[in-house]
C-alpha cells in the first residue's frame, strides 16, 4: 500500500463534517437521552458518569468487522441493534445493568442514508434498557464497528466465569444453535464444514423470520440475569458454542462437567429445517447464540426457575459440575457418548 492509500484510509473526516454528522445521527434525543448518573454526554472530550459507592462498574466491548462479523449489505438498522445487543449480552452474563455506552465508527463514505438508518437501529435497544449514548469517535476506512458499553452491578454480586463448585447444575437460557443455522438460512458462511446444511430447500416463512430475528436481534437476557444472577454461581454468554464456552467456566472454575446430549433444548425452527446430528453441531459448536450458560448450586435450582418462569424464559438444566476437568457427554441413560473425535477436534480448534 503506498503512502497516499494510507494516509487517505486513516484520514478522519473533516472537523465540521464530522461535527455535523454526530450532530445528526448521535447527539439526538433519541439516542443520547439524558439519565440519572451520566453528568455530561456526547459533546465534550470525554463523557462524565457517576459511579454509586456500592456498585461497580462492568465494561465490555466488542469489535465487528464488516463481512466478517455482518453482511455489508444487510440492513443498517439491523446491523447496529446486531453490534449492541451482542455487547449488551456481554453485561447480561456479568449480571450487570445497562448504564451507557460508546461508539467507535469506521465509514468508507459519509451515507447518510445509512448512518440515518444505523442510528435509528440503536434506539430500539437503547430505550428499553436506559442506556443512552454518551460518547464515541468517527473515522473514515473500511466499515466497522465497535461498541463499549457501560453496566452497573452491586458489588462483589457480579457473575463470574470462576465460581461453578462441583455438584452445581449447568442451565442454559433460551435454545440453544439458532445463531449458526441463521447463517444457513440467511445463506452466510459457516465455519461448521460442508456437511452443515439445512434438511430443506428454502425454510418456510415463519422458520425465515425466525432465522433473522436470531441472528440480528439477539435478545440479551439483561432482565433474566439482573434478577437471577445473585443465584449463579457462574455464568457466560454463548457466543462461540456451549462446548467453547462452557469450558471457559470450567477452566476459570478449576472444575469438570457433564452435559446430558437429549437435554441441549431447540427451537421449533431447528427441529424444522435441521437433522439431529447438525443440530448438536449448531449448539456445540456453532456460537452467536447470546443465550446464557449459567450454574447453579443445587439448593437454589427452584428458586431459579421460579424466576425464570415469572419472566416467561426458557431455561434447561442441560447438566452438572464434577471434579476433574473436562466435558462429558451423556446420552438419556447417564452413559458417556462419544462424539466423533475428529469433528470434535477440528470444530473445537475453531470454536
Ligand atoms: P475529539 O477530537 O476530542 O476526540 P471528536 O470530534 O472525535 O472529539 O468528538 C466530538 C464529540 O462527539 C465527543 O464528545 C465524542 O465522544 C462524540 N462522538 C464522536 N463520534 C461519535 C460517535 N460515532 N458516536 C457518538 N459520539 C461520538
Ligand atoms: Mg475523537
Amino acid at each position: 500500500m503506498n503512502q497516499a492509500v494510507v494516509s487517505d484510509v486513516m484520514r478522519k473526516p473533516s472537523s465540521h463534517s464530522e461535527f455535523e454528522l454526530i450532530h445528526r445521527f448521535f447527539a439526538s434525543p433519541n439516542l443520547s437521552f439524558p439519565r440519572e448518573g451520566i453528568e455530561l454526554g456526547i459533546g465534550d472530550d470525554a463523557a462524565l458518569v457517576d459511579v454509586p459507592s456500592n456498585k461497580h462498574l462492568a465494561m465490555s466491548m466488542d469489535v465487528l468487522i464488516s463481512d466478517i462479523h455482518f453482511p455489508a449489505e444487510a440492513d443498517p438498522s439491523l446491523i447496529a441493534n446486531r453490534a449492541l445487543a451482542v455487547n449488551l449480552s456481554d453485561l447480561a452474563a456479568m449480571g450487570a445493568e445497562p448504564y451507557c455506552f460508546t461508539l467507535g465508527l469506521v465509514l468508507p463514505q459519509n451515507d447518510e442514508a445509512w448512518l440515518a438508518d444505523f442510528s435509528g437501529g440503536l434506539e430500539h435497544l437503547a430505550k428499553k434498557y436506559n442506556c443512552p449514548l454518551v460518547g464515541g469517535d468517527t473515522s473514515r476506512g473500511p466499515l466497522s464497528i465497535s461498541i463499549q458499553v457501560q453496566g452497573l452491578v452491586d458489588r462483589d454480586r457480579a457473575a463470574r466465569r470462576s465460581g461453578a463448585k462441583e455438584g452445581d447444575r449447568i442451565y442454559v437460557s433460551g435454545t440453544l444453535g439458532d445463531g449458526a443455522i441463521a447463517l444457513l438460512a440467511l445463506g452466510l458462511d459457516s465455519h461448521l464444514g460442508s456437511e452443515f446444511s439445512l434438511t430443506v430447500n428454502e425454510p418456510n416463512a415463519a422458520c425465515l423470520q425466525f432465522f433473522e430475528d436470531a441472528y440480528f436481534k439477539p435478545q440479551p437476557q439483561i432482565e433474566f440475569a439482573s434478577n437471577a444472577a445473585k443465584l449463579f454461581s457462574s455464568c457466560i454468554d454463548i457466543s462461540d458454542g456451549l462446548q467453547g464456552d462452557l469450558q471457559h467456566i470450567l477452566d476459570e472454575s478449576e472444575v469438570a462437567g457433564n452435559i446430558r446430549l437429549g437435554d441441549i433444548p431447540y427451537s421449533k425452527s431447528a427441529m424444522c429445517c435441521v437433522n439431529p446430528e447438525n443440530r448438536l453441531l449448531a449448539a456445540l459448536f456453532g456460537g452467536d447464540d447470546y443465550e446464557l450458560c449459567f450454574t447453579v448450586a443445587e439448593k437454589d435450582c427452584v428458586e431459579l426457575e421460579s424466576i425464570a418462569d415469572q419472566l416467561g424464559i426458557r431455561v434447561t438444566c442441560v447438566g452438572g459440575i464434577t471434579a476433574g476437568e473436562g466435558i462429558e457427554y451423556l446420552d438419556a441413560d447417564g452413559s458417556p457418548v462419544g462424539l466423533n473425535p475428529q469433528a470434535f477436534q477440528h470444530f473445537s480448534a475453531q470454536a
